[in-house]
């Protein structure tokens, strides 16, 4: 069986936007793959080293909402980042061969260094995405399905599998990115992405009341001041939700709103009641495993099996590396 990495910074609770693009293809993948879920607490740290413990709060909070969107436990491992000591040794090793160059260069770096306000990049920052390497590799992983934004991260990737196999010998596959169809949902402020540091997200554990709450204040056509102004659903934010939430009603709103014959009111109502039918059975979900305990159980479960994994691929690399010094001849 072919085997996928995927996982998730836990800076805050999920929403709709992991959601669009990732969760929801994680769930109807865990069947066909072995899954591991990484929640990547040391890549958070990289942005948030002077924040631990709220990363460790959400270490709890983000496994609860992968397992509330569907993820089954006994079937796919979720592990913590930091307690499975291969991944670091490996990031040592493929830094090695991996030139600053590279990085400095990746557009995704780039990017999220000004985002972050840093002029002077740190060393684990300026890194991560050899970190996020061994991430992927350590359990020898072949998909990784991803955002658009991480593709630039998951070609570092398979750079470092493919130099590694070149140097050393056969290790590691070079994994493909699997993006889904709808990889990023725009915010509700009508900003580029949805994110919790702009607020402009809705979160997965979102109440009804907020989520109604939260739709109807949302950007739509600037253009509709009257229920009957054609509209341009293109730039509208309710309607990339429809796509994302009710693909089958697309064209008749689509249709509608340029005529000027739906009011954006109704829209955003029908929108609410399609959000519910996706949200409605992941708090249930949500509840059902949010007890003292539980979370904890599954996430020491998950790891032991990715430390398992870990060990696994360490005995690969350092035979490869000729580092295997205890290694009876
Ligand atoms: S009718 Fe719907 S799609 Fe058109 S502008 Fe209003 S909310 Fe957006």
């Amino acid at each position: 069986m072919q085997r996928i990495l995927t996982g998730d910074r836990p800076t805050g609770p999920l929403h709709l936007g992991h959601f669009v693009g990732s969760l929801r293809n994680r769930v109807k993948l865990q069947n066909q793959y072995e899954t591991y879920i990484i929640v990547a607490d040391i890549q958070a740290l990289t942005t948030h080293w002077e924040t631990p413990e709220l990363i460790r709060t959400n270490v709890r909070e983000v496994t609860l909402d992968n397992i509330a969107a569907g993820l089954d436990p006994e079937k796919v491992s979720i592990f913590v980042q930091s307690m499975v000591p291969q991944i670091a040794e490996l990031t040592v090793l493929f830094g090695l061969y991996t030139s600053v160059s590279r990085l400095k260069h990746n557009p995704t770096i780039k990017t999220e260094a000004k985002q972050y306000g840093f002029t002077d990049m740190t060393y684990g920052f300026l890194g991560y995405p050899v970190s996020q390497a061994a991430d992927i590799l350590f359990c020898r992983a072949n998909l990784v399905p991803v955002g658009e934004d991480q593709l630039p991260h998951v070609e570092v990737t398979r750079f470092v599998a493919r130099r590694f196999n070149e140097l050393y010998g056969e290790v590691f596959p070079e994994p493909r990115a699997m993006v889904s169809e709808i990889s990023r949902l725009i915010g509700l402020d009508g900003n580029t992405k949805m994110s919790k540091s702009l607020g402009n997200a809705i979160y997965l554990k979102d109440e009804p009341a907020e989520i109604k709450k939260k739709v109807m204040s949302a950007v739509t056509d600037p253009a509709r001041i009257h229920r009957t102004d054609p509209g341009h659903p293109e730039i509208c934010t309710i309607f990339a939700y429809h796509k994302a939430f009710n693909s089958s009603e697309v064209p008749e709103i689509e249709s509608s709103c340029r005529k000027g014959t739906i009011g954006c009111v109704a829209c955003k109502k029908n929108l609410i009641n399609k959000l519910e039918e996706t949200l409605a059975p992941i708090r249930e979900r949500r509840v059902r495993f949010d007890k003292p305990g539980v979370v904890e159980d599954i996430l020491f479960e998950g790891t032991n099996r990715a430390i398992k994994a870990g060990e696994k691929t360490m005995g690969l690399a350092r035979e490869a590396m000729h580092t295997d010094y205890w290694k009876e001849s």
